[in-house]
């Protein structure tokens, strides 16, 4: 009798737990989607689906692209594919035969964990994007017409239905600000070419929007080629002696002053214009200066710019380096204008440059004001152009007192010359600027254009 009643009771826990156990199975959640596609795709579109099975590892998986009604199998992988799988996917718009509008990415999955039974014939996730095929407007307004390398220029544009516009030297994107009234839509950008810029470096402005469509317009600039000077330096023990403590304070006693000259003369040197470049970025979103850049009274230029100095030590060349600016000198510890309005972007000391003084002027243009003696101003200060920034010295690579002076575009140096002179500032910033028909720069607008023949102009004063 008890025994009849332990069968039955063991048969009963049988029962329940094999249903239990089938049940578990059947419960247990199939492979998931954490695919996170973009909303719009454009006609070439690389995206990442990710499915991760729960229990087991997923089997299958493919992606189908659907669009009125019409489905296609844009990936496909089956067998053991483990936990995880991620799938590159490039959704091609014409390949597949899509149109603009609506359509669906759809996600499918499979694991291998055993179930009584199998619901797989259907997506396990759906997402809804837009194809856009259509690239963004992109108008050139105008440009500079003649530029050098180591020199700087202006290009205005306009551009809709774009997530981001940029201008492209030599692989270097340069950014460009809205100018003039809202709804026109135009931007401006002050491009730069280093001075080693090469004939044959196209000069691009490009557009994309958010589904990676693109368009983009040569910049009809001619080049004008530019010839730089070259000059020696002697190094003296005497300035090594004292140049390099200073520069060089965690120097170990054991190396020789040649050696730590050639760290600071290289190292450092190449950290400053790492710097240069950053700070070019911290600029208004609007032209501050106004008019030609003025240079401190009395002073006479000894070194120009992208002079390329060749270092001698003991009868030996032992650098190679480019000069960046122009050296101004005259008495010990003169003052030293601003060049323009603005606002300063960096007041201290920056390696082989000393003491110095970074002022933005809006649009990506800055001058730079270097081994100075004394810094009167502090970053964030509003300064008006020849107000004093500080006095000139010798602090950093400095020969003697005097003003390195540099004028740079998004980080780029430029020559002060372009920039010193009213005319080359009209024609070559206020003209394409006046072309585009937008606003002028205070002080830089271009001359008018020659007189009209007296036919014309009787003519329309006889209406
Ligand atoms: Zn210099």
């Amino acid at each position: 009798m008890k025994t009849w009643l332990l069968v039955v009771l063991l048969l009963l826990l049988a029962v329940v737990g094999t249903v239990s156990f089938l049940g578990w199975r059947q419960s247990v959640p199939g492979v998931v989607s954490l695919t996170a596609p973009p909303r719009i795709i454009g006609q070439k579109t690389p995206l990442t689906v990710t499915l991760q099975a729960s229990r087991g590892g997923v089997a299958r998986a493919e992606v189908r692209l659907v669009q009125g009604g019409k489905a296609t199998v844009v990936a496909r992988q089956e067998g053991a594919l483990g936990r995880r799988v991620e799938i590159p996917v490039t959704l091609e718009s014409a390949a597949l035969g899509l149109r603009e509008g609506g359509a669906t990415l759809e996600v499918w999955g499979r694991d291998d964990f055993w179930r009584p039974l199998r619901f797989d014939d259907r997506a396990i996730a759906t997402y809804p994007i837009t194809v856009d095929l259509t690239p963004p407007r992109l108008e050139l307004l105008a440009a500079t017409r003649y530029v050098s390398p180591g020199g700087a220029g202006l290009v205005a544009f306009r551009v809709s239905g774009a997530l981001r516009a940029a201008v492209v030297v030599g692989g270097r994107e340069l950014p460009s600000f809205a100018h003039g009234p809202a709804e026109g839509g135009a931007r401006v950008a002050l491009i730069a070419l280093p001075w080693d810029h090469q004939p044959g470096v196209p000069l691009t402005l490009t557009a994309q929007d958010e589904a990676g469509n693109t368009a983009s317009r040569a910049i009809p600039a001619e080049l004008t080629p530019r010839r730089f000077p070259t000059d020696t330096i002697e190094l003296q023990d005497a300035f090594l002696t004292t140049k390099v403590p200073e520069l060089l304070p965690q120097r170990p006693p054991s190396q020789p002053l040649l050696d730590a000259f050639l760290t600071i003369n290289r190292e450092q040197r190449r950290w400053a214009e790492d710097e240069k470049r950053r700070l070019g970025t911290t600029t208004a979103e609007k032209p501050l200066w106004e008019g030609p850049f003025v240079q401190p009274k009395n002073s006479k230029v000894f070194a120009n710019f992208a002079e390329t100095r060749a270092y001698m030590y003991q009868g030996r060349e032992v650098d190679r380096q480019v000069h960046y600016g122009y050296d101004l000198a005259s008495v010990k510890q003169s003052p030293v204008p601003a060049a323009n309005t603005g606002v300063v972007a960096f007041a201290g000391p920056l390696t082989i440059y000393g003491n110095t003084v970074i002022v933005d002027h809006g649009w990506g243009l800055q001058t730079l004001y270097a081994h100075l003696s004394r810094i009167d101003v502090k970053v964030g200060d509003a300064v008006e152009k020849g107000q004093e920034l500080g006095r000139t010295g010798t602090t950093g690579l400095a020969i003697g007192d005097h003003l390195h002076y540099e004028v740079l575009v998004h980080g780029v140096s430029v020559t002060p010359l372009e920039w010193w002179d009213a005319r080359w500032i009209r024609d070559h910033i206020g003209k394409p600027l006046k072309e585009a028909g937008l606003p002028a720069i205070s002080g830089a607008e271009a001359a008018d254009e020659p007189a009209r023949p007296a036919t014309r102009s009787t003519r329309r004063r006889a209406r």
